[in-house]
């Protein structure tokens, strides 16, 4: 369904302390208008965004607002561009990178892919990332620095794409983060008068988000399974101010001059697009690399959301004016956004389809990080290994291609040559017969050519020699000036013959290797014999050429050569990374099956330690009884200790009182006694 382009503005704070003078940009809702200083709106310059952002409005809320569709469709496999335009120092960078406290769209983006895919339990994905910069018109990557000048390529397969790109197939935003902080470094610095740190590339952060669904009902993943890719374009443009306005020279505008061209062309493309489909015929996307990369986000399947910055400075106002019409026509454009499902081989996801499942089942029942690790490394390896592989196709197909041409060169040469050595023969001839009347028919045969073979015998020659009696004539264009070009005009021309002197547009030409004594009747020996040794001289030049040709012939074989043996030993070093990639799998293997044994040793070891554990809680409650009833045993022997004692003591008391109930007793009875017998 076609959808208009999402587009934003965000004026930044002002750096300045001075007040504005005359004009101020005012914000209402999603409008921003020039204003006079005392209130009265300036007519004509008041726009309409989607969002206007004022300069309290943090990156947060324009992540939130802007761009957060955009990228939760791209998990979707919609196609998704988010660009910053605006003049340098207002505030693109701030908004694609942020700052510490307030992460930027990007970083912000790469969470939330992260984020949402790991709510997504029905697909499995593979994420790779590239960061590309574009700088003086030529294409860095900022992943290797090594990676220079790469080439854009389209094919059925991959679209647009740039051949030789690193790309690294990435688990987390953590790696992600890294990856981009590392390829910061790289980015080209300069400075001019507005901006001592201004970025003055264009800079693309890249994601390539590829998913599939899983069959949860089995393991099984059935080959003919569609599989979603969607790019992901993150792009902080250069500033896009005036050169004059810079006031650099020198390096600094040749660089303005590339980026205005890259900018130039964005905005005609724009331009073009916001006329709407009556105008569409031509959309100038190849006149630049910026535009040919950001074809598919412009115009195209994708869904784009543009965010223009602009500064509040009224020394900025002109710059801001400018900004603002881009954003306005950008408004206009329309896009059509699809989900892009594929079944060929160009989704990465499919490729390492086999080995992606023969991982997943080791992996299952284990969450070892370490042997995620060992995955990742493996699919970066193959990724590697697949990038490398086509970038020496390339130069394969570059060497053959050149090399074809360095053969068609030479051919060409050896035609030429061949052409004035029968021409020469031919004149030698005519001298030693002191007649050239004798001979007309032949003059013809000596220009044959395989195209020349069916012309008549009288047709260019004779006219040619007509035209070239008239004097004072202007010299031959450089094209003109030898037989063999003549040749090749006469079979581009597929054996048609013109009649020189009739055509009156172009003005008459005069033959410089054929004077017009050549063929009359009266043209004298000694002009023949000049121009004879003039013909030898030229050729002998023109075996020296030949020589010298064939010399760098020579040579181009041998550097051929040389480039064959240097490709076939770099594809012995790519078997050989084969072999090593194959080892790494085989070392896997072994790893793995290491640490299954282990896991195993581990389990049983784990069942013996439970069931010791187990043995151990039933002898310690056993024990603990026994001390429960120890202590009980222990508190009755206490008890009847002491019970002993009271009794013991109750006895000794019971004793002495006893005893001395007996005393008593024994006195009363010893009383009673002596009683008795005083008595009787
Ligand atoms: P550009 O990339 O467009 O050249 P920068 O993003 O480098 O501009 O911004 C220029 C300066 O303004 C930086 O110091 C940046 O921190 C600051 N800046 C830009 N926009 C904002 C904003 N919305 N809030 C706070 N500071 C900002
Ligand atoms: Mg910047």
């Amino acid at each position: 369904m076609a959808e208009k382009i999402c587009v934003a503005v965000r004026v930044r704070p002002s750096i300045s302390e001075e007040s504005p003078s005359g004009t101020f940009w005012k914000i209402e809702d999603n409008r921003i208008s020039l204003h006079k200083l005392h209130g009265t709106p300036i007519s004509g310059l008041s726009y309409a965004f989607d969002h206007v952002f004022d300069e309290s409005c943090s990156n947060s809320k324009v992540y939130e607002l802007l761009t957060k569709d955009v990228i939760h469709a791209a998990v979707d496999g919609f196609n998704g561009t988010a660009f910053a335009y605006g003049q340098t120092s207002s505030g693109k960078t701030f908004t694609m990178n942020g700052s510490l406290n307030d992460p930027g769209i990007i970083h912000r983006a790469v969470n939330d892919v992260f984020q949402k895919i790991q709510m997504i339990s029905d697909r499995e994905f593979l994420i790779r990332v590239s960061y590309m910069e574009i700088y003086n018109e030529e294409i860095n990557d900022l992943f290797a620095v090594e990676n220079q000048k790469l080439p854009i390529h389209e094919s059925l397969e991959r679209g647009i794409f740039v051949a030789g790109l690193r790309e690294e197939i990435v688990n987390n935003a953590e790696q992600v983060i890294k990856l981009l902080e590392s390829g910061e470094v790289n980015r080209h610095f300069g400075e001019t008068n507005m901006n001592a740190r201004s970025s003055r590339s264009h800079t693309i952060f890249r994601m390539v988000i590829e998913s599939k669904g899983i069959d949860t009902g089995s393991s099984d993943y059935s080959s003919s399974d569609a599989i979603r890719v969607s790019v992901l374009n993150l792009v902080d443009l250069a500033g896009s101010e005036r050169i004059a306005k810079t006031g650099a020279g020198g390096v600094r505008l040749k660089e303005g001059k590339y980026i205005n061209k890259s900018l130039m062309v964005l905005g005609n493309v724009i331009n073009k697009l916001s006329n709407g489909a009556k105008q569409r015929a031509h959309i100038p996307y190849r006149d630049s690399k910026l535009t040919r990369i950001l074809q598919t986000a412009l115009g195209g399947n994708a869904k784009t959301s543009i965010i223009c910055t602009v500064a509040p400075e009224e020394v900025h106002i002109e710059e801001t004016k400018g900004t603002l019409q881009f954003a306005s026509r950008a408004k206009r454009i329309t896009n059509c956004a699809q989900v892009n499902e594929i079944l060929t081989d160009a989704a990465l996801l499919k490729r390492q389809q086999l080995e992606i499942e023969d991982l997943r089942r080791k992996l299952q029942g284990s969450r070892s990080e370490v042997l995620e690790q060992e995955i990742l490394k493996l699919r970066n390896d193959m990724l590697k290994y697949e990038l490398e592989r086509e970038k020496l196709e390339m130069e394969l197909e570059e060497e053959r291609r050149s090399h074809k041409e360095r053969e068609q060169h030479i051919r060409d040469q050896q035609l030429k040559i061949e052409n004035l050595s029968s021409l020469v023969s031919d004149g030698d001839r005519s001298s030693s017969q002191d007649s050239m009347k004798e001979s007309p028919k032949d003059e013809c045969n000596d220009f044959k050519t395989p195209c020349f073979k069916e012309t008549s015998n009288n047709a260019f020659v004779a006219k040619r020699s007509n035209y070239s009696e008239l004097p004072d004539f202007s010299p031959l264009p450089d094209s003109f000036s030898n037989v063999a070009d003549e040749d090749t005009w006469f079979k581009m021309n597929k054996g048609y013959i013109a009649d020189l002197d009739s055509l009156q547009t172009t003005p008459a030409r005069k033959v410089q290797s054929f004077p017009p004594q050549d063929i009359t009747p009266d043209c004298s020996n000694d002009n023949y014999k000049l121009e004879l040794q003039n013909l030898k001289t030229q050729l002998e030049l023109v075996i020296k050429e030949k020589d010298e040709l064939q010399r760098k012939h020579e040579e181009e074989v041998q550097i051929n050569r040389r480039l064959m043996g240097e490709i076939s030993e770099l594809k012995q070093e790519l078997d050989l990374s084969n072999n090593s990639l194959e080892s790494s799998a085989q070392r896997y293997g072994n790893l793995e099956r290491e640490f299954q044994k282990l896991k195993d040793e581990r389990d049983s070891l784990l069942q013996t330690v439970s069931e010791s554990s187990k043995n151990i809680t039933f002898l310690t409650d056993q024990k603990e009884n026994i001390l429960k009833d120890l202590n009980c045993e222990v508190q009755r022997r206490k008890d009847l200790e002491a019970e002993i004692k009271q009794f013991s003591v109750a006895f000794a008391s019971r004793q002495r009182s006893l005893a001395s109930i007996h005393g008593e007793f024994k006195s009363k009875i010893e009383k009673l006694r002596a009683e008795n017998l005083v008595r009787y």
